[in-house]
């Protein structure tokens, strides 16, 4: 079974976000990691590699250098081939051209299902890998949270958590899911992986290896566009109330009573 697995490179949780002066984008400080619903994905991938014992596991991201950092993450978990799609005519795309580009890398690759992260940390909007089935023509179950591959049927067996319970959904190959909390805990890297993901040479398609036009991909592909940030309310000040505790409840009552004016 040979799958593929979609990985983007995303700020760490850590990292300092701020609107730029007019809203007119975001700074973002340089502390990246592999989104983690993404690292969701390389594991399951890797465990139904080490269960069925053939195939490749092999991890598509679109993106510049921080991209790579992504790619090699994957690989340092274990999975064997990264391919990155690298190209200026990619840059300030939507998510519509983003997975644009990505099916028309994948319409080039061989593989057996795609895994991709239920959303991306930073934008969020958890339609990349719904808009990449659509392009493919292939069947999608968002929000995993376990998966059982029937090699007889060459189909899978999913579950997705709903309100109030468990959805089972059984799918034909190839198929597209997405991965979403629980699916598993993936694996921390080994120092072996981490030696052979610097040495592992990353595979960079750049528009014409894939085969679209400028006018598909990037800012000109794009459906949508983004007028402004908005930062967040500034929070009000914080009052420090020290004492005995029976006067800090006094003050806090008469707080919640005269200020805040919930009780
Ligand atoms: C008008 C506009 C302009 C934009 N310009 C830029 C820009 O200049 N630079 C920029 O970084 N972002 C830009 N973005 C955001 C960019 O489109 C999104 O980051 C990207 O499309 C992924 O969307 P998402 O993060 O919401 O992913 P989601 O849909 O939340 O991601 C779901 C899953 O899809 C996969 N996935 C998502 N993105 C990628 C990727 N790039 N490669 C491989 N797999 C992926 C991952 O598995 C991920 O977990 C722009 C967005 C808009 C609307």
């Amino acid at each position: 079974m040979n799958i593929l697995v979609l990985v983007k490179q995303v700020p760490d949780s850590e990292a300092l976000v701020q609107v730029k002066g007019e809203g007119s984008g975001v700074e973002v400080e340089d502390r990246y990691t592999l989104n983690f619903f993404d690292s969701l994905a390389v594991e399951e991938a890797l465990q139904i590699k080490e269960q069925t014992g053939a195939g490749t596991v092999t991890v598509l991201s679109l993106g510049g250098q921080k991209a790579i950092e992504a790619l090699r993450t994957a690989i340092a978990m274990g999975a064997a081939e990264a391919v990155l799609l690298e190209d200026p005519a990619f840059e300030n795309g939507d998510e519509y051209a983003t997975a644009k580009a990505l099916a028309a890398a994948a319409k080039g690759m061989e593989w057996d299902m795609i895994l991709c992260g239920k959303e991306a940390f930073d934008d969020s909007s958890g339609i990349v890998g719904p808009l990449l089935a659509e392009f493919l023509g292939i069947p999608l179950v968002t929000t995993v949270v376990k998966l059982d591959f029937i090699s007889e049927e060459q189909a899978v067996v999913v579950e997705r958590e709903i309100e109030g319970g468990k959805e089972v959904i059984k799918a034909p190959l190839p198929v597209l899911l997405s991965a979403q909390k629980g699916l598993n805990e993936p694996r921390v890297a080994s120092v072996m992986g981490v030696m052979k993901a610097m040495q592992t040479e990353i595979k960079k398609l750049d528009l014409a290896a894939v085969g679209l036009s400028q006018s598909e991909v990037g800012k000109a592909g794009s459906k949508e566009e983004i007028l402004r940030y908005h930062r967040p309310p500034e929070r009000p000040p914080v009052t420090m109330i020290q004492g005995e505790a029976t006067e800090v409840v006094r003050q806090v009552v008469a707080l919640l009573k005269d200020e805040a004016k919930i009780l």
